[in-house]
């Protein structure tokens, strides 16, 4: 029942030391562990569980640990090896700003990015390269017409609130975006759905999006 006994590396828990977490929450006790083993998960979690750690602690330490093919570089396009889709943009800074806490020192760079807000700072900060970006729907899919980002090399989804997500009317949107990661096929890619409520839409996503997957509910 400490952060320790979970296996996500030193350098992880280095910084979990740093933010001063003591013990895993129960959504982080449950979805971690699963996350590590690669399994799919569809999560019940509200605001102030600390779902942002469950899904970002293995996120980055998958990312350092993995072995991943060489990324295209010096074109226009960056390849992130993970999305963490949320539904706003104040909870996208909040996602931001915790997931680069969680990454310090550990060479994983987080970039953000969300509408109602200029589009030319956003662009330098992915052309810098990104690992993690953590996006709304909407102006990740300018971003996809523009060719500025590719999901081609994903290899880890998050999405956070998605029932906020679909309320806002985001489907179409979030449909687009995980159609485009199908390279590679099903299987490289893990899937973490985070919801408060499971209605049927969701139930749909879920089972459109994730593999084989783990329901947690805490
Ligand atoms: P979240 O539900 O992800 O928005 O997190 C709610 C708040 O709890 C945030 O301020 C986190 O920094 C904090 N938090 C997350 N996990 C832990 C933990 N294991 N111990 C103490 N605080 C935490």
């Amino acid at each position: 029942n400490t952060f320790a006994e979970i296996d996500l590396g030193e350098a992880v828990n280095l910084n979990i030391r740093r933010c001063k977490y003591v013990k895993p929450t129960p959504v982080q006790r449950y979805a971690i562990p699963i996350s590590l083993a690669g399994r799919d998960l569809m999560a019940c979690a509200q605001t102030g569980s600390g779902k942002t750690a469950a899904f970002c602690f293995p996120i980055i330490s998958g990312i350092m640990r993995g072995s991943f093919p060489q990324r295209p570089r010096g074109v226009r396009t960056v390849f992130p090896l993970a999305l963490i889709l949320s539904p706003t943009r104040e909870l996208s800074m909040q996602i931001h700003e915790e997931a680069k806490k969680f990454s310090y020192e550990t060479g994983v760079r987080v970039v953000v990015a969300y509408g109602g807000a200029p589009i030319n700072q956003q662009l330098r900060e992915l052309e810098r390269g990104v690992d993690i970006l953590v996006a709304t729907p909407g102006r990740l899919v300018d971003l996809l017409e523009r060719a500025k980002v590719s999901l081609q090399m994903i290899r880890y989804l998050a999405l956070d609130e998605a029932d906020r997500m679909l309320d806002m009317g985001f489907e179409p949107q979030i449909r687009r975006i995980v159609e485009q990661m199908d390279m590679p096929p099903p299987g490289e890619r893990q899937t973490m759905l985070f919801s408060a409520t499971f209605p049927k839409e969701i139930q749909r996503l879920a089972s459109d999006f994730l593999a084989n997957y783990i329901f947690l509910a805490v």
